[in-house]
């Protein structure tokens, strides 16, 4: 029983598989936009998660001029089991990637930019700072976009929530990544509770700001998670006053990486968005594909109702 107090429905296990089905196909590039997408993000010298964390969605999503840009390098000072990106010592920050970033996203012409990082443990402020260099220039050169920024959890550390949300992004996301249980084996060195803590401070801090940035988050599924655990995790994310929730498939990047346990069929998937959505998220995008940015330009927070979270 959720929070909205309707009796969740059984699911046949027979829809479940083991072996990479037909639905989770890769995109080949074929649309011109795509390379010159590649080529810009290439001059300026950028990160973007689509390639760091080899997105399934990249041919799509750059095809369609829509990229999510990844700061503060392509290093990571964690190793998560399930994440593709570099685990090293990060290189210093490079103080002109703001400005190359607002570049690309002006030479885009885009109106929803998605800003994340690498989690920087090795700077005293996690490179919030940086974030909010970026979010300013973006915001000097296209006045009317969404920003998104997709956080680390920053250790939990206040100041940096609040240098990152004073820089006014319309949506600040931070994914759990996976249910309580398995957070341990799926995330290097981040707690599911301090987690669901940077989500319920910084809709609070935004409240206290007078900003009315919409909170989201995410979870992959396949890593061996129950129904039961997935249900708790979304009314986790409600009581934190999360509003918008992403659900995918997790990829097996390599050999090296934790393995998929069960491939989720597209109709699981639907059932539980509909669930999600019965549960009082005011967004949701669940399937196979889904990645935390996939069509994130979708969602128009401007265009919701304001609630109380
Ligand atoms: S914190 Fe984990 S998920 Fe994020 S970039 Fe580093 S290794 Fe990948």
């Amino acid at each position: 029983m959720g929070e909205s107090g309707f009796v969740t429905p059984k699911i046949d296990p027979a829809l479940h598989q083991a072996r990479k089905p037909d639905w989770i196909k890769v995109r080949l590039p074929s649309h011109p936009v795509f390379f010159s997408t590649k080529t810009l993000i290439s001059d300026l010298k950028l990160h973007t998660v689509c390639e760091s964390a080899q997105c399934p969605n990249r041919w799509e999503c750059w095809s369609s001029g829509t990229a999510t840009f990844m700061i503060a390098g392509d290093r990571c000072t964690r190793a998560c089991g399930f994440c593709a990106v570099d685990t090293a010592k990060p290189f210093p920050l490079e103080e002109d990637e703001p400005q190359r970033v607002a570049d690309a996203a002006v030479r885009m012409k885009l109106r929803h930019v998605v800003v994340t990082s690498v989690a920087r443990d090795d700077l005293p402020d996690g490179a919030a700072g940086h974030f909010a260099r970026t979010i300013g220039a973006i915001r000097a050169v296209l006045p009317d976009a969404v920003i998104e920024t997709l956080t680390p959890d920053f250790r939990g550390r206040e100041e940096s929530l609040r240098t990152v949300l004073e820089a006014r992004p319309e949506v600040f996301n931070h994914n759990v990544e996976t249910v309580e249980r398995l957070t341990p084996q799926v995330r290097s060195r981040a707690k599911y509770r301090l987690s669901l803590q940077v989500l319920c401070r910084a809709k609070e801090l935004a409240a206290e700001l007078g900003i009315a940035a919409v909170t989201k988050s995410g979870i992959m599924l396949g890593l061996g998670e129950t129904e039961m655990e997935i249900f708790q995790t979304m009314d986790d994310l409600r009581e934190a006053g999360v509003e918008v929730l992403t659900m995918g498939q997790y990829l097996r990047p390599s050999p090296q990486h934790l393995p998929v346990v069960e491939y989720v069929p597209p109709e699981t998937f639907a059932l539980y968005g509909d669930i999600a959505r019965k549960k009082g998220f005011r967004h949701v995008s669940s399937g196979p594909l889904v990645r935390s940015s996939y069509h994130a330009g979708d969602f128009n927070p401007r265009a919701l109702p304001q609630s109380s979270g």
